[in-house]
């Protein structure tokens, strides 16, 4: 059985590249330890396991014990500090207020959990020697290690956690469903080279997971009546799918001039002769039928949702239940 662990320190929502070693660590263990590194009171900010906590539900995460935090386990720390000495291998272990640094801290808690698997970023790459060591000087064999590639920004330089999409909060707030950054990070797997952050490629995996979003689904996570789908399915992101959803619930009032009213006069006629649930298919009929008799689509749109720009008529049209759309055709002449 491989058991692994999952340890980030509680800065705040999830950079990428963690997200990655998250993602990684599930896929390859059976089981895991999610563990809060929160030794160095530096670096632990307020809230900042609440995010991580968050983000991991977000994407779908799921550890089988913890969330451990090493600020609880200082007792045991001290006892093998004292074992070991303060001091091994020239590093620190024991603070001069005697709490454990990282590397004690670290080791200390993989051979207590029987982790067989160390999966992190690169950086991590030259504590592996001391940790070997450390490992077998508490009398116990070392894991194996490995260390995976980091998410880098375009200058090849590490992710600034202030880079647009940098964090998981981030590509939330952005309206990127969690199943394309999941993806996203399960296709780059275990990179075994650091790679450049790809949000393009993880904006192209946010239209794919929309296209295969369940309706209800999709409705909730854009805050919209299941109605609204076929208006929702034109989106790129949630971000986009809220707002096309607002552009259809809240129409701006509109006044269109004498000129509209042959169009507008022609829709009726159109709508009301058509069933009162419009599919997609007669949806786009009613819209050729319109375009054939000379009807103007802009000025349709205009009547529907006081805007030029918006949903594509068709799906405004299947998602508008009739009476609605016969009212605001009146309402705007
Ligand atoms: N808290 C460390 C980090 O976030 C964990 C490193 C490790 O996996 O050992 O970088």
């Amino acid at each position: 059985m491989k058991r692994v662990r999952f340890a980030p320190s509680p800065t705040g929502s999830l950079h990428v590249g963690n997200a990655l070693s998250a993602v990684a660590n599930r896929a390859f263990g059976d089981w895991m330890l999610l563990r809060i590194d929160d030794t160095d009171p530096e670096r632990n900010v307020p809230g900042g396991e609440d995010a991580i906590l968050a983000d991991l539900a977000w994407l779908g995460v799921e550890w089988d014990e913890g969330p451990v935090r090493q600020s609880e386990r200082s007792a045991r720390y001290t006892e093998a500090g004292r074992e070991l000495g303060d001091r091994f291998d020239g590093i620190t272990l024991l603070r001069e207020d005697g709490s454990a640094t990282y590397h004690l801290a670290s080791v200390v808690d993989d051979v207590d959990f029987g982790i067989t698997h160390v999966i992190r970023g690169n950086d991590h790459r030259p504590n592996e020697q001391l940790h070997r060591r450390l490992t077998q000087a508490l009398g116990a064999t070392p894991p194996e290690f490995i260390h995976h590639g980091l998410i880098l920004g375009e200058d090849g330089r590490k992710l600034s956690k202030r880079t647009p999409g940098a964090t998981v909060a981030s590509l939330r707030e952005q309206g990127i469903p969690a199943a394309a950054v999941r993806r996203y990070l399960e296709e780059l797997g275990l990179p075994k080279h650091d790679v450049h952050y790809d949000l393009p490629r993880i904006r192209r995996l946010a239209i794919e997971a929309i296209a295969e979003m369940p309706d209800a689904e999709l409705a909730e996570a854009a805050e919209a009546p299941v109605g609204l789908v076929p208006v929702l399915r034109g989106a790129r992101d949630l971000n986009e799918a809220r707002e096309l959803a607002r552009q259809v619930l809240e129409p701006e009032p509109v006044q269109l001039p004498a000129e509209a009213r042959p169009t507008l006069e022609r829709f009726k006629e159109l709508r009301e002769g058509a069933s009162n649930g419009l599919d997609h298919d007669a949806a786009r009929e009613l819209v050729r039928e319109l375009k054939a008799v000379g009807g103007d689509l802009k000025t349709l749109r205009l009547a529907l949702t006081g805007r030029d720009r918006g949903p594509e008529l068709a799906a405004l049209l299947e998602a508008l239940p009739k009476d609605e759309a016969l009212r605001r055709a009146d309402a705007a002449l």
